[in-house]
């Protein structure tokens, strides 16, 4: 049996069978997690439904009902972080810094006005455009932020009007049940939805009848098929997904003043960022100096059980992902690359990958190619601004960018040639929640956040109506 329950229609439910959750700072299954039938999941649909018909008509509601969220969070801030440190494996106070930043999110998105444009209105009539809810949103949510990427869906898709069925992902389901039962005090029944279980949920719910549009977050490769399963019945979708993310060091900055940044652009959350740094170009007058300093950062960084108040740097999430990136490094190893720091996972249980700095390495290389999602970084060198942005451009991620300089309007004008969703300067993962968040090619489809992320929420409907 487990402690943690699924929320459908209100109520705690247990699964139909359960899973283990593993503590990726051990290794070891610590608790079980309810795994959500098919029968339960059309019960969460139906009740979905059914408070559809009531949640879109009262904007005001909604309203308070976000900030009820915000406070609930607040409130119970510590439960929530412990839960996601233990699932997850990020420092408490990171996890704590999630939990609280899914409160600003509630908070911001309450603020957000849900627009009626007057087109015409004049003696041959008022023509007006306004946003509609879709009805039920399926969304499906990753491991690395599972709280956060949940609420940035839950927030605008309730103040829009519409329901939810939300499925986190089985390797992180717990910090997201316990946010369903934390909310239940304050969300109408049937409103939010909450189930576990493995990706074959997750199928059930991009393909489920009811369901209108798809919210998902996680890799390339699942969005394209929920891509494929939301066709048949035309469901709108969006898709946030994976980034190989490119910075680039230009020759005037002071390598001593831009590598902590740079450091925690790559590494926080061990590197399972979808906008981290994954590949670092630097000008070659400064590439020796920017590679010790980063290499110098990596050597001392904490790596520990997140638990620990002393840890910077918790496991990798999952034996998958950890067997990822150890492929990863072992095949830049045996194309020649140096690595200047860690390369290994440490001796003794959990997931545990040091903190990895590699250079010697060239573009073509699967570990600059494709998307690391850990805690190693490639450090490759350029001698011209456009090759570095070619070779940045060259993939078929885009989600987002970085330039470092001390002449910002250059790194401005450098910036806006990276083909990506954000392009930052002099920072990277600097994400507001009033800003939109999204990637081009094949980082996604769609946008997150601000007034944009609830546009995504809405269909237009057009009044058209005759004067008196
Ligand atoms: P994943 O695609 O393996 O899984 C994500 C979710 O999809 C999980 O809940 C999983 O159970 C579910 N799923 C798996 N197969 C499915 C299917 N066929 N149909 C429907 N749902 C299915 O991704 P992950 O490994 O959990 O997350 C890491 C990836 O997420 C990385 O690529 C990362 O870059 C990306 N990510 C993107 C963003 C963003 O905002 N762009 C944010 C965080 C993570």
């Amino acid at each position: 049996m487990s402690d943690f329950t699924m929320t459908i229609d209100g109520k705690g439910v247990a699964g139909e069978g359960a899973f283990g959750v593993i503590n990726p700072a051990t290794g070891q299954v610590f608790t079980q997690a309810p795994e959500c039938s098919k029968a339960q999941l059309d019960a969460a649909m139906d009740s979905a439904q059914r408070a559809f018909r009531g949640w879109r008509r009262d904007e005001d509601k909604r309203r308070q009902t976000l900030r009820d969220c915000a406070n609930m969070l607040k409130a119970r801030r510590a439960d929530l972080a412990k839960v996601l440190t233990q699932e997850q494996g990020k420092p408490l106070a990171r996890a704590t810094e999630e939990v609280i930043g899914g409160a600003v999110w509630f908070d911001v998105t309450a603020g957000l006005q849900i627009p009626v444009d007057v087109l015409q209105d004049n003696e041959h009539g008022k023509i007006e455009v306004r946003r509609k809810p879709f009805g039920v949103v399926g969304a499906i949510t990753p491991w690395n932020f599972p709280l956060l990427l949940a609420i940035w869906k839950i927030a605008p898709a309730l103040l829009a009007g519409n329901t939810v069925v939300l499925k986190p992902s089985p390797f992180t389901p717990l910090t997201t049940l316990k946010l369903g039962e934390i909310l239940r005090d304050v969300v109408p029944a049937g409103v939010l939805n909450i189930v576990s279980g493995g990706n074959d949920l997750g199928a059930w719910i991009s393909s489920h009848p009811v369901v209108r549009k798809v919210s998902f977050t996680g890799s390339v490769a699942t969005g394209k098929k929920i891509s494929v399963a939301a066709a048949p019945d035309l469901k709108r979708v969006t898709l946030e997904l994976g980034g190989n993310d490119a910075a680039i060091v230009l020759p005037d900055v002071d390598p001593k003043k831009v590598a902590e940044k740079l450091f925690w652009g790559a590494f926080s959350n061990s590197g399972q960022i979808c906008s981290a740094i994954k590949r670092l170009y630097v000008h070659e007058d400064v590439y020796p100096a920017v590679v010790a300093e980063l290499t110098g950062i990596a050597k001392t960084v904490k790596l520990g059980d997140g638990l620990d108040p002393e840890t910077q740097l918790g496991p990798i999430n999952n034996e998958p992902q950890l067997q990822r990136v150890t492929e990863l490094v072992e095949d830049a190893k045996r194309a020649g690359a140096k690595i200047l720091a860690g390369g290994r996972k440490r001796e003794g249980g959990g997931y545990f990958y040091e903190p990895t700095i590699v250079t010697g390495i060239s573009d073509g290389t699967r570990l600059v190619d494709e998307e690391q999602f850990g805690p190693a970084l490639p450090i490759l060198s350029f001698k011209t601004v456009a090759d570095a942005v070619e070779r940045a451009n060259a993939t078929h991620f885009g989600l987002s960018g970085s330039v470092w300089t001390n002449d910002v309007e250059r790194g401005k004008a450098i910036a806006s040639e990276l083909e990506c969703g954000t392009g930052w300067v002099n920072q990277h993962l600097a994400i507001v929640p009033f800003a939109p968040f999204g990637g081009s090619k094949w980082s996604g489809i769609g946008y997150e956040n601000g007034p944009y992320g609830l546009a995504a929420f809405t269909e237009l409907q057009v009044i058209n109506s005759t004067k008196g």
